[in-house]
């Protein structure tokens, strides 16, 4: 079953797909070149900078997030605001052109093409990661399985306001933390649409799950550590991916 389907609106050198990621992560490990302490396998003798043992993976390039906290977030990624200055945040595209999106009250927004609705802009310093998020779990996953998980139902990421059920800021605040697929995978919710694998792809851009800090609320994802994750979690057994660093 085909669907109506666009090219990934990805990229402003209209090249999509995998390159652009690669190209992303290369970019990434370049910006963190000074942090490789424990990325490179003890066995064998140094590298000179010579030629590559292509037995050997690449290590995954550090990525250093903020920790969960306001100080901590204002600080990595500038005051969070109502009204952020210019440049704060920018569009981002999604890996397919039909992506739904949804406004948090469940309101169909169709018209996501700057008509000055906020809810799929995001942080300027993550903008390519998330794009290459998304991207990676769609070739990860492959085109059935995306849209079978419900990655195409986007649900928000830039958002000021408070945290649910308490007075401090949500992560949305900064505009690093994005929703996906809230039907299936809400507060409430002790189960997920989403597959190991997926999971795996958002973290190798820096993307860390509710899920797996918390066992429920699935569909969140944030570009920062966790201010609480329950020890029977996830990441309560098994801590961040070691490639994830508090800056
Ligand atoms: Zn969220």
């Amino acid at each position: 079953m085909e669907k109506g389907y666009k090219l990934p609106r990805f990229g402003a050198d209209g090249e999509p797909g995998k390159e652009t990621g690669n190209a992303m992560l290369r970019m990434i490990n370049d910006f963190n070149a000074d942090d490789d302490s424990d990325g490179i396998p003890a066995s064998g003798p140094p590298s000179g900078g010579g030629t590559e043992d292509p037995a050997r993976p690449l290590p995954q390039p550090k990525i250093i997030v903020p920790r969960e906290s306001n100080s901590e977030l204002n600080k990595f990624y500038g005051t969070a605001r109502a009204n952020p200055p210019e440049g704060y945040l920018s569009w981002f595209n999604f890996p397919v052109g039909d992506m739904k999106l949804f406004s948090r009250s469940g309101t169909d927004l169709k018209d996501y093409d700057g008509d000055g609705n906020d809810e799929h802009r995001c942080h300027s310093r993550i903008v390519e990661s998330l794009e290459a998020a998304l991207q990676d779990v769609y070739t990860t996953i492959g085109k059935d399985e995306f849209y079978r998980q419900g990655w195409h139902v986007y649900a928000g990421c830039w958002n000021y306001r408070a945290k649910r059920g308490g007075s401090s800021l949500s992560v949305h605040s900064w505009g690093c933390a994005v929703d996906i697929n809230p039907a299936q995978n809400n507060w409430k919710q002790y189960s997920t649409s989403f597959s190991e694998d997926a999971f795996d792809a958002m973290e190798r851009h820096g993307f860390l799950s509710a899920y797996r800090a918390w066992g429920h609320d699935a569909m969140h994802f944030q570009k920062c550590t966790f201010a609480y994750v329950k020890s029977n979690s996830h990441y309560g057994r098994n801590g961040y991916p070691s490639w994830i660093v508090e800056a």
